[in-house]
């Protein structure tokens, strides 16, 4: 479905996402209070304006009421990134995302509204640094604190071995949505299901049971 969206602040964070929805066929008004700025993202962006969003009737006139879902994505001036913040939540704009650079920031932000909150280099840090930790976690996504959808590489001392006897769902809790093989993909594998070494496999599960399978397998337990 294609959306609306207003990014607000145009440094590294807010080109890069600015970029990306629209790639993704959204609409997307990006603003910038540099003029520079505006006229570099002006050959990617549905459309872009130079304004100073911290003033009420600018962000009026940007028609930021009508957006379904806003970004703030101003790190360095915390001033402005919450006055926008709570401006764009008087302006009852329904969805508004804005990032922290830090924890006060982001504490600062989900009291004037934002009703989501990123902290991009700590989540990149957290992410490369589980990446960097095993070999075979290639990517995962949080879905709460205690639970993660996680993509693993199967290694090769688990080729040629079924689900049923890598015991995955009653030894480890675990569940595995699908196989990547090459250019296949299996989606729901059946118990006898045999998987190669080098398979990509999708696997939801907590991460204390996630973590346990992938320190036997590291451990070479089969
Ligand atoms: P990044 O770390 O992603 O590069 P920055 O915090 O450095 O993010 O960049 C924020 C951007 O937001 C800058 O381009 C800056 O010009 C813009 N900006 C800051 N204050 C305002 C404002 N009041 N109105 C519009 N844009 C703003």
């Amino acid at each position: 479905m294609r959306k609306q969206f207003i990014v607000i602040g145009l440094g590294r964070f807010g080109f890069s996402l600015t970029r990306t929805l629209v790639k993704n066929g959204h609409e997307v008004l990006a603003v910038d209070k540099n003029e520079h700025l505006v006229q570099e993202v002006s050959s990617i962006a549905t459309h872009a304006l130079q304004a100073d969003c911290t003033d009420k009737l600018a962000l009026q006139e940007l028609g930021a009421q009508n957006f379904q879902h806003a970004i703030v994505a101003i790190g360095d001036d915390l001033q402005a990134s919450i006055l926008i913040t709570l401006l764009l939540k008087e302006l009852n704009v329904p969805a508004i995302t804005a990032k922290a650079n830090n924890e006060i920031h982001g504490t600062l932000l989900s009291k004037v509204g934002a009703d989501h909150i990123i902290f991009p280099e700590r989540d990149m840090a957290i992410r490369l640094g589980q990446q960097l930790s095993s070999e075979s976690l290639i990517d995962y996504i949080e879905l709460s604190p205690d639970y993660n959808l996680v993509e693993i590489k199967a290694p090769t001392v688990i080729d040629g071995m079924s689900l049923k006897e890598l015991n995955i769902r009653a030894e480890y809790g675990c569940t595995i949505l699908a196989i990547k093989s090459g250019a296949q993909i299996n989606i729901s594998p059946r118990a006898d299901e045999r998987i190669s070494g080098g398979d990509l496999l999708l696997m939801i599960g907590s991460n204390e049971d996630i973590h346990r399978l992938v320190t036997d397998w590291e451990r070479k337990v089969y």
